[in-house]
């Protein structure tokens, strides 16, 4: 659709009444805004997982679902036909409740989705009663009628023909109507009706993948900074806004651990040349970032980037020495399971691999037993946990001289359990312990780029 601008808000710009109100004002303010999609209420997907995962009491149960009434009453608080929102509020949180109570006897994965999904379902129902409070027309529509996934619940993957076509059939003729549509990120459902979510944080993806379906002209993210950072301002006071960035350089960004996106977020617009901008809900007159095929300048140093819950794999055989075909193997046995390896290190007898362990709803860690089993069979195995990625994220810079020597010079201080460079232009990666991480990447942003 022509001059189309899909709005997303995160959780914390759609965390209550006050919250709300912002996200309408800025949709309104753009009359290219047709399409919404939202989070759930900032707190809720983790009170949701924590229902999910079956370990809580009832006593524990009661006093979740306590916290989801009074997140979302805030809201209905405010609103002019409460009666029938907490209607719909009450059968959500029965629905949560029977559903909470099978996972205490049995969690699975397509059980958590279910559960997680109403997050989104009650936030998009209530923003839209926000959006008629203020006086303007909105109707909420169910995701789940176009985003087509498969069925690997907790971080299912969309069937992307099959979610244009149903855009095109169901979504795309309410576009031109009056009424603003919103609509839920995060949630889908497989062929055969069943919710499925597309991992945590998941919601930028959605509307990217939206925003390619319906052919949007720009994707707006809107959060609770303005715009993309050079590194996450929580960790580094420091940090500054960035105006524009590349797709590489941002997808570098989220795959290392920028929270701003997610980190498959840009695939959809980049495959459209969709220019994708960030921005706060609640400050858009600071304006933001725009993520974009090409930029005007290419510094080597753009940002830094943390990444934690990473989980470190040293797989090493003597046996190896001048042998061929042991990484062929371990390979293997890492798509046998779904492993996806985010960095390598190899030497003549020893592969050592990182493994991120936090991206599936459930924020249960597989690394199975199974796999390393397999594994161990043919070589020695060695996992470490508790471990983070800092990586530098900028460009040519395997082509410009001096740029290791200014990074290890400003993390001289910590001890480095690995390094990646070289594979990618546009990145350099350390693995540190836990506690070292957010100290080096403080001291990686004071010499790269606060000078
Ligand atoms: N509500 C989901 C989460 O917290 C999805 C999202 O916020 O993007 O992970
Ligand atoms: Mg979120």
């Amino acid at each position: 659709m022509e001059n189309l601008d899909i709005a997303k808000f995160g959780g914390t710009s759609v965390a209550n009444f006050a919250a709300m109100s912002s996200c309408v004002k800025v949709v309104v303010s753009n009359p290219k805004t047709r399409l919404v999609v939202v989070s759930a209420c900032a707190g809720v997907t983790n009170i949701l997982v924590e229902l999910a995962s079956g370990a809580l009491s009832r006593e524990e149960c009661e006093g979740k679902i306590a916290k989801l009434r009074a997140i979302h009453q805030e809201i209905i608080g405010n609103l002019d036909n409460k009666e029938a929102c907490t209607a719909e509020l009450e059968s959500h949180l029965t629905e949560i409740k029977n559903l909470a109570a099978q996972a205490a006897m049995e969690r699975s994965d397509d059980l958590t989705d279910r559960i997680v999904s109403h997050g989104e379902l009650l936030s998009s129902y209530l923003i839209v009663e926000v959006f008629k409070k203020l006086g303007h027309k909105a109707r909420c529509f169910d995701v789940r009628s176009v985003m087509r996934t498969d069925s690997a619940f907790g971080c299912a993957r969309p069937l992307v023909e099959v979610l244009a076509a149903l855009c095109r059939q169901n979504l795309m003729p309410l576009l031109d109507e009056d009424a603003i549509v919103v609509t839920q990120g995060f949630i889908g459902s497989n062929s055969e009706g069943m919710t499925t979510t597309l991992g945590r944080g998941g919601s930028d993806y959605s509307a990217a993948l939206l925003g390619e379906a319906c052919n949007a002209a720009t994707i707006s993210i809107w959060t609770d900074v303005p715009g993309v950072y050079t590194t996450d301002p929580r960790l580094v006071p420091h940090a500054k806004p960035i105006d524009e960035l590349t797709y590489l350089e941002a997808a570098e960004m989220a795959t290392f651990g920028a929270k701003i996106l997610h980190p498959s977020t840009l695939v959809p617009a980049v495959r459209r040349n969709i220019p994708v901008f960030v921005g706060s809900s609640k400050e858009p007159e600071k304006g933001g970032t725009w993520v974009k095929p090409e930029t005007e300048t290419h510094p080597s140093f753009r940002a830094v980037a943390l990444r934690k819950n990473q989980t470190l794999i040293v797989l090493a055989s003597p046996k190896m020495v001048g042998a061929s075909g042991f990484l062929a193997r371990v390979f293997g046995i890492f798509a046998k399971y779904g492993k996806s390896v985010d960095l390598v290190s190899t030497s003549e007898v020893s592969i050592a691999v990182t493994l991120d362990a936090g991206s599936n709803t459930s924020g249960i860690t597989s690394i199975s037993e199974e796999m390393l089993n397999e594994l161990r069979e043919f070589c020695h195995v060695r996992v470490e946990g508790k471990l983070s990625l800092v990586a530098i994220i900028g460009n040519e810079m395997s082509k410009t001289a001096g740029i290791t020597a200014k990074a290890f010079d400003a993390i001289e201080k910590y001890a480095v359990r690995m390094i990646c460079y070289g594979a990618s232009n546009h990145n350099l990666c350390f693995l540190l312990s836990e506690e070292d991480a957010v100290p080096a990447l403080t001291e990686l942003h004071q010499h790269l780029l606060e000078a």
